[in-house]
């Protein structure tokens, strides 16, 4: 069965993300963890997680997979700045240990000037200091468009972060395929070659989680603007040969297309007629 969901809003806590799911035809979704652009949180509801994971086993929700805030840079040049990506991120994943088999999604980081290699070691020291033996939340790296001076556009800076990090059991990446294809990844033209390619660098077993969108821009444009699904560059046929690649099939796929509620369930419907089930 194709696992999908789609980016939903938070603000109203686990249970009601959950209903919010079944009611669009989901079966999973991704959340921010607090606001996007800053680091307010609201305070913890135990009730409310522990409502929804009754919830989401009865209807078969999940994996989910939880996003960090986007503006935390774990390679920043200020010392002060790297200090709160970490406050932050290690408060998300103290939360998340109360919602079984979550995972959590973050933005490498951008190096700013410091180049690539200071920023591959940064966000290693990042991940070396926030992961813990006895986590159960799975940490994900996200695939980047190259925008700025982003890390993590190829497959070799993800694998020179993991390298260096010591509990790399807790580690994955999510490929977004936005981001790939304007980071010059033909999974268009060549999805078998970008895979192959990913399994020699990083290893297919370290992903986790799909981020399915369509780009508003060319292949290689290093931009990260999403597009609906079939409306941008990407297009629909690629989309359809992504879900259900052999390699691919049986990953959770999060929408973060520029819809609201209905437009995701459309597109929901019309993964779901295009998936191929044996
Ligand atoms: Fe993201
Ligand atoms: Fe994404
Ligand atoms: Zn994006």
């Amino acid at each position: 069965m194709l696992k999908i969901g789609c980016h939903l809003s938070s603000s109203k806590g686990y249970l009601a993300m959950g209903k919010t799911a079944v009611e669009i035809g989901a079966n999973t979704f991704q959340f921010f963890t607090r606001n996007p652009r800053g680091g307010a949180v609201k305070p913890l509801d135990l009730e409310d997680m522990r409502a929804y994971v009754e919830f989401a086993g009865e209807h078969g929700i999940g994996p989910i997979l939880a996003h960090a805030p986007y503006t935390l840079n774990a390679c920043a040049k200020d010392e002060g700045l790297r200090e709160f990506a970490k406050n932050v991120m290690e408060e998300d994943l103290m939360r998340l240990s109360y919602i079984p088999g979550a995972m959590y999604n973050f933005h490498p980081g951008s190096h700013v000037k410091q180049g690539s290699e200071a920023g591959i070691e940064l966000i290693a020291r990042h991940l070396n200091s926030i992961l813990r033996e006895d986590q159960q939340t799975t940490v994900l790296l996200e695939t980047m468009a190259g925008k700025g001076s982003e890390v993590g556009r190829t497959f070799e800076e993800l694998c020179a972060i993991i390298d260096r990090v010591e509990l790399k059991e807790h580690l994955g990446v999510c490929l977004d395929t936005c981001h790939v294809y304007d980071g010059e990844y033909d999974i268009v033209n060549h999805l078998d070659e970008v895979l192959e390619s990913f399994d020699e660098i990083i290893g297919l077993s370290r992903l986790k989680a799909i981020h399915l969108n369509d780009s508003k821009n060319p292949f290689g444009s290093h931009k990260d603007r999403h597009e609906k699904i079939g409306e941008g560059t990407i297009g629909l046929e690629a989309v359809e040969r992504i879900i259900n690649h052999p390699k691919l099939r049986e990953l959770p796929f999060y929408l973060e297309t520029p819809n609201e509620l209905p437009g995701y369930a459309a597109e929901i419907a019309l993964l779901k007629e295009y998936y191929r089930e044996f």
